[in-house]
C-alpha cells in the first residue's frame, strides 16, 4: 500500500504537474474519447501504455476474459458499451485479448474453476468459444492451441458486439469501426485481425526479440 501512496505522490508531482492544462480541459469540457477499449482485467495489459494515449482518449471496459455478454443480458459491460456508443459517440471499438490469459486457460480447463463458482458462472459464457475451438483447433495442443483460443475469443466477442442494434446501426452508417486485437505480453507486440485475410497481423513495428525467461538468466 505504501508503494501506491508514493506512486500517487509521484504522479502528482511529476505527470500531473506537466499536464495541468490537459486535466483542466478534461475537467471543464468533459470527456470526448474516440475509442471504446474492451480488454481483460489482467494486470499486465495496460491500455493507455500500449497505445501511447493520454487521459481522456480511451473509454475502457475491463472484465475477466474481455467478454462481451450476449445482447439479452444486462450488466456493467453492456451498459458501458451503450454509454460509449450511444452517448459518447465513440468512433472505434477495440476488443483486446492477450496471451497467457487466465480466463482463456480456464475456458480450456474448466476443472481449474471448482473453487471459484463466480468465475465459473461468468466463463460459462465461453461455451460457444469452446465449441468453436473443439471443432477447428482439435489438432492443436499446448501454446498453439492457447493462442488460437485467445484469438478466437476476440472474434466471438466482436460478433457479440455486432449483435447490439445500436452498434450495428452506427457501423452501417459508417460511423463506427470495430477491431479485434491481441496483445502479446512477452514481446509487446499488438496483433490486429484482418478480415480480408482471416488472420491476425502485427500492428506498428518490427518485433522486438523477447527476453529469455527469468529462470534462464
Ligand atoms: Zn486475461
Amino acid at each position: 500500500m505504501q508503494k501506491l501512496a508514493e506512486g500517487v505522490h509521484a504522479f502528482h508531482s511529476q505527470y500531473f504537474a506537466t499536464h495541468r492544462a490537459l486535466f483542466r480541459r478534461l475537467a471543464e469540457r468533459g470527456q470526448h474519447p474516440e475509442t471504446l477499449f474492451i480488454t481483460c482485467s489482467d494486470s499486465r495489459v495496460v491500455p493507455n501504455l500500449i497505445t501511447s494515449t493520454e487521459p481522456g482518449e480511451l473509454f475502457i471496459v475491463r472484465n475477466v476474459g474481455n467478454i462481451v455478454p450476449d445482447v439479452t443480458l444486462p450488466g456493467g459491460t453492456a451498459a458501458a458499451i451503450e454509454y460509449a456508443v450511444e452517448y459518447l459517440c465513440v468512433e472505434n471499438v477495440i476488443i483486446c485479448g492477450h496471451t497467457d490469459c487466465g480466463a482463456i486457460e480456464a475456458a480450456l480447463k474448466p476443472e481449474m474453476l471448482e473453487r471459484m463458482p463466480l468465475v465459473k458462472k461468468w466463463l460459462a459464457q465461453t461455451e460457444r468459444l469452446r465449441a468453436i475451438v473443439a471443432e477447428r483447433y482439435g489438432h492443436l495442443e499446448g501454446p498453439e492451441k492457447f493462442v488460437a483460443t485467445v484469438e478466437e475469443n476476440v472474434l466471438v466477442q466482436l460478433e457479440n458486439l455486432r449483435a447490439f442494434p445500436f452498434v450495428a446501426k452506427r457501423m452501417e452508417k459508417g460511423e463506427l469501426k470495430i477491431s479485434g486485437w491481441v496483445f502479446q505480453i512477452a514481446t509487446g507486440d499488438v496483433f490486429e485481425y484482418d478480415p480480408a485475410v482471416g488472420q491476425f497481423a502485427p500492428i506498428g513495428r518490427p518485433s522486438i526479440k523477447p527476453l529469455a525467461p527469468v529462470s534462464a538468466r
